[in-house]
């Protein structure tokens, strides 16, 4: 068995750590109102927009892509190694804007696209000058998706989509969005639920700004009345568009668990760091087994959560769906990071609490980690069906 990394991987690792230390960080510290806590906005947009252009111009941007669609084709070995990096960097904001992963860029969903939809929609992602999004999640309709209440109907060469959508990432900015409706609620998931390119200004499509525990101005809700959508934009096959999603939902999964690994060793860090400089009782708090026991544990975690994720990456570029394991993998990757970031803030004592510091901010994200991409519970769900139960 080889554990180490092939060597392109870890050159691209480099050049993406120079890319974080040479575009991205500088502008964060510039930009400390801008950047500092994480929050979107449409100037914030602009800032990462130029990051976003010399990220497609170097070709970072859509490594995650087919290469028959003109994406780099890395395999997800390299792509967990280059998230875990990024989110590694402890970038608050900006990092967002190198890899176009979902919700704002160009998914191995759009694979199915007409040559039309190629030219109006992948196009301009895969190049960086349009965003997206992905509208999937109901106030009736999260974990159940097959619940969704969004419906279309076709009339003449449109189709009329109506009901909301809510907590949807970069719903607020996005210049179009993937939009999930029931074509027939009977049918569900098999053959019942559609999926559509919406665009921002469509008349019926109006989005409403949601805001979140993490403060980041992200999210948004969406309403549907009469919106009549060209039928020519349905990606995919009618009823199948879940299907379809359904396939990349699950290497959205490992995003996660990457993201999940590289968070935590950022925190870990600031947390050993914090130890050695803070001084009670007359000596480092490092000192304390206390103290001690809570990195090493966390060291410790940090470690099996990478071995699982780059074990299921290749398993996934060997042409394993690894569905038990990319669920184990966000699993534990999810709940580790949250733990980490909860003994980080420990460590830091009130320090931690404070906004001057980053972990209170990480704290937050990091919850978010085990709901996003389908909770825990759902996980163990579909752990435990491969477990025949
Ligand atoms: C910040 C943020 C960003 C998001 N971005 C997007 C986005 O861009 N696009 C999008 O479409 N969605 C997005 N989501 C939605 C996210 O995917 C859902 O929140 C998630 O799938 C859970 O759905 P829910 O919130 O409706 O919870 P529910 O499904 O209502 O679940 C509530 C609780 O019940 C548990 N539960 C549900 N079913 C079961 C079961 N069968 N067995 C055991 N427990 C169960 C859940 O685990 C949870 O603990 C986002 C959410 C957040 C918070």
């Amino acid at each position: 068995m080889d554990f180490a990394l092939p060597d392109e991987v870890r050159q691209l690792k480099d050049a993406i750590k120079k890319f974080l230390d040479r575009e991205v960080l500088p502008k964060e510290r510039e930009n400390p109102e801008l950047c500092g806590e994480g929050k979107f906005s449409e100037e914030l947009h602009d800032l990462g927009a130029k990051i976003r252009k010399k990220s497609v111009d170097l070709g970072y941007y859509t490594l995650h892509m087919p290469e028959d669609l003109g994406g780099g084709g890395l395999h997800h070995v390299g792509l967990s190694a280059i998230r875990e990096e990024i989110a590694k960097s402890g970038t608050s904001i900006l990092g967002i804007f190198i890899l176009g992963d979902p919700p704002m860029g160009p998914t191995g969903m759009l694979r199915e696209c007409t040559d039309f939809q190629k030219k109006k929609y992948l196009e301009p992602l895969m190049r960086g000058e349009k965003t997206t999004c992905f509208a999937l999640t109901e106030p009736n309709a999260g974990s159940d998706v097959a619940a969704m209440e969004a419906t279309v109907v076709r009339d003449g060469d449109h189709y009329v989509l109506n009901g909301s959508k809510h907590f949807i990432s970069n719903g607020p900015y996005c210049d179009f969005a993937q939009v999930f409706a029931a074509n027939n609620r009977e049918l569900g998931m098999n053959g019942g639920i559609s999926a559509f390119f919406v665009d921002a200004d469509t008349p019926g499509f109006t989005r409403r700004l949601q805001r979140s525990m993490a403060d980041d101005d992200f999210q948004a809700e969406f309403f549907f009345e009469d919106c009549r959508v060209p039928a020519e934009n349905m990606i995919g096959k009618e009823g199948f568009g879940f299907l379809s999603a359904a396939t990349w939902l699950s290497a959205e999964r490992l995003i996660v668990a990457s993201n999940a690994i590289g968070m935590a060793e950022y925190l870990l860090n600031l947390g050993v760091e914090y130890a050695k400089i803070r001084v009670q009782f007359k000596q480092p708090i490092a000192k304390f087994q206390a103290i001690q026991w809570m990195l090493a544990d966390s060291a410790t975690e940090i470690e099996a959560a990478r071995w699982m994720t780059y074990h299921t990456a290749w398993l996934i570029d060997q042409g394993d769906m690894a569905l038990k394991e990319v669920s184990m993998a966000k699993l534990f990757a999810s709940e580790m990071c949250d733990r980490v970031a909860d003994r980080v803030l420990q460590v830091h004592g009130g320090m931690g609490y404070m906004t001057e510091l980053p972990v209170q901010r990480l704290y937050k994200l990091a919850r978010l980690l085990r709901i996003g991409g389908g909770t825990s519970e759902i996980q163990r769900h579909l752990i435990a069906k491969t477990l025949g139960l």
